[in-house]
This record gives structure tokens, sequence and C-alpha cells, in this order.
């Protein structure tokens, strides 16, 4: 049962602060995404490649198809024509085969590279060495199929707000070091059902929720 008051509520605060709203539909049945589609929702995420293939071929082309979980590189093929942004990117390994199967497909892929912010060992991404590195490397290389439009990251899995925001403002000071490889606005998507509102006040203009809309997962 998706909750519809507190999906319009949340899109349309979204709407107003020019902020994305990514619908985390994962572990959830077609029939909830058909539902949020009808109410206009396009931009919806998946953690699992299977899920996020099955789900793919059986919605609407129109579907905007956010992947954030973690990529592995010899799944890459089975979602480049049709995924609309990878946000889970932390090894040039990762980017070089997006690019090789992009050119494949004759497409250029968005991706974020996602940074590790978190206190927890277990959260992927990359610390900022690595992320320097990372965009040397990029600007050295030529890689035409990728667009890199921004970060992604996870806070701490705690209730102390100023952890959680500590960590959000870690991932916004790293906003300059990309502007090298875009010049433009960045993406920066953070924020998730327990913490969204303390990403956008500390500067997230993509959220990703799952809970709040389509209910507690088992
Ligand atoms: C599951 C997941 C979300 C959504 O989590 P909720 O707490 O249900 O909003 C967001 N981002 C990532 C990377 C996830 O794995």
């Amino acid at each position: 049962m998706i909750n519809i008051e507190a999906y319009q509520f949340l899109s349309e605060e979204c709407k107003t602060k020019n902020i994305t709203l990514v619908a985390v539909s994962k572990t959830k049945p077609v029939e909830d995404i058909m539902a949020l589609y009808e109410l206009g929702q396009r931009d919806f995420g998946e953690n699992y490649l299977q899920e996020l293939v099955e789900k793919q071929q059986q919605l609407p082309q129109d579907i905007r198809w956010h992947f954030i979980g973690h990529l592995q590189t010899n799944k890459v093929k089975q979602i480049i024509s049709f995924v609309h942004l990878i946000h889970g990117v932390d090894s040039l390994k990762l980017l070089k085969e997006i690019n090789r199967q992009s050119e494949k497909s004759d497409k250029i892929t968005s991706c974020l590279l996602q940074m590790h912010i978190a206190q927890e060992e277990t959260k992927f991404g990359l610390n900022e060495d690595e992320l320097s590195e990372i965009i040397q490397q990029f600007d050295n290389s030529v890689m035409k199929n990728i667009s890199i439009m921004g970060l992604m990251a996870m806070a701490s899995f705690t209730d102390n707000e100023n952890q959680i925001r500590k960590e959000f403002q870690y991932l916004k000071s790293f906003e300059t070091k990309l502007s090298t490889v875009n010049p433009q606005l960045l993406t920066l998507s953070m924020g998730m059902t327990s913490d969204y509102k303390i990403a956008i006040e500390e500067g997230s203009n993509m959220i990703r929720i799952g809970s709040l809309i389509f209910g507690s997962r088992n």
C-alpha cells in the first residue's frame, strides 16, 4: 500500500525546492509503482539489478530508472540501454565498463560518484583521496560516453542528527572538486526516509525515498 498523502506532500515540497524525488521501489510490486506513476511520478530507484530489469520490461517506457545499488562490472550491459542515472559508481574500472557499454549502445550514460561519508565500515564509496584520483584519471582518459553529474552518499545509520548533518556537509564540501568534470550545477543525491529533511537543509537536490512512500520493507 502506498501512502498517497505522504507522497503528495513530499512531491510538492520537492517541486517547490527544485529537488528531484526518486521513489525507491525495491522489493515492491509493479502495481505499487503503477499507482505512483498514475499520480505523475516518473523517477524510480532500484537496488537489485535483476529486479530492475524485470520491472523495466513490464512498466511504461517513460519511467526514469535510477540504479542506486552496488553495480557489478559484469552486469553493466544488462541495464545500459535504458538506465537514466547510475548512483553508485565507486571505481575507475566500473566507469570504463559503463563507457564501453554506452559506446556500444550509442548513448551517453549519466553517473554519480559514490562517496563514503558514514562511520560504518560496510558502506560502499570513495574517500577524499580516491575521489581526487578518479577525477584525475577520468580527466586524462577519453570516456566520451560518460557524463559525471555529481555525487551520492548514504549517512550513518544513527539517531544522532548532528552526526548525520556533519556527514552531509562533508559530502557537499566535495562539490568544488568536481567542477573540472562538470562545471554545471551538480547533482547531490543524499537523503532517505529517515534523514531527508537534514539532507535538504544541507543542500541536497536529489532525495531517494522508499519506506515513507511505499511502506516499510520486510
Ligand atoms: C533502500 C535505499 C533507499 C531508500 O530507503 P528508505 O529508508 O526506505 O527511504 C535510498 N537509498 C539507497 C541507496 C537505498 O538502498
